[in-house]
């Protein structure tokens, strides 16, 4: 499995996230295996887009949600309302939320819940800070994270969890976590995962990789198997790095194809 995730943030408007759809879908042209990929646009474009992706092997996913399903929650968008534009995946607790917006993990939590509680499968965002990690709290930053945002949290059926390891440091920041790093935390993430959902059948789970993914280190992520797939910031609204990140993903799936 490798999925690649588009997180195309506040940077684009309605006409270049229909004409970025366009190009991003044209990536997986002409390939015999593909990797899912996952647009997120930022809400004003959600239904353009929807138009552009339908038939395609693309979903669609929300950069954030309400917790709550209906109600007085001025300029709150629900999950309900984003069933309705053909929105699978939601984008939680990404780091420019919790700094900028103040969101907490139990505000992460709840909307965790909301979004399994509708058949959405959440992307949740994970990861410490510089000085976290130079203070070497990397690890019990990010398995606090995880404890408090999946509280309650119950995978029935065919429900899905996305963990997207995101070190603050590395996001838009044009410097990646190195290799080794990312293949340790997200081993470290699979072992708690493991102990909270015993159950769940492994790819009903993935770990996928964020921060300053381009063109240029993707393959060095994507070919790691403790790399399910990457979410992309600043190279997915840039229409040849992004294309040269879903060729990696690609490349990674046909050489793991049976003779
Ligand atoms: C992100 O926004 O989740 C992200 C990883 O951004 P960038 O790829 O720009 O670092």
């Amino acid at each position: 499995m490798k999925i690649v995730i588009a997180n195309w943030k506040m940077n684009v408007g309605v006409r270049e996230s229909v004409a970025l759809a366009r190009a991003s879908l044209l990536t997986l042209r002409g390939r015999k295996v593909i990797p899912e990929l996952v647009i997120c646009p930022p809400f004003v474009a959600l239904s353009e887009v929807r138009k552009v992706v339908a038939r395609s092997s693309a979903a669609i996913g929300a950069q954030n949600l309400f917790w709550e399903p209906t109600g007085s929650h001025t300029g709150e968008t629900s999950s309900r309302q984003l069933l309705e534009l053909g929105v699978s995946h939601v984008i939680i607790g990404h780091s420019e939320r919790r700094t900028q917006l103040g969101e907490t993990d139990e505000m992460v939590n709840k909307k965790v819940l909301q979004a399994l509680s509708e058949q959405m499968t959440p992307i949740l965002c994970v990861g410490e800070s510089k000085g976290e990690r130079e203070a070497g709290e990397a690890r019990a930053v990010v398995e606090t994270q995880l404890a408090t945002a999946l509280r309650g949290v119950r995978l029935h059926g065919n429900a899905r969890l996305l963990i997207a390891y995101e070190p603050v440091w590395a996001i838009g920041a044009g410097e990646s976590a190195s290799v080794g790093d990312v293949i340790e935390m997200h081993r470290f993430i699979r072992s708690i995962l493991a102990n909270l959902f015993p159950d769940a059948p492994a790819g009903q789970m993935a770990i996928l990789y964020g921060g300053s993914v381009d063109g240029e280190n993707a393959y060095r992520f994507l070919r790691e198997s403790e790399v399910d797939g990457v979410l992309v910031g600043g190279a997915s609204v840039k229409i040849n790095q992004f294309k040269e990140i879903v060729e990696a993903a690609a490349e990674v799936l046909e050489a793991q194809r049976p003779e």
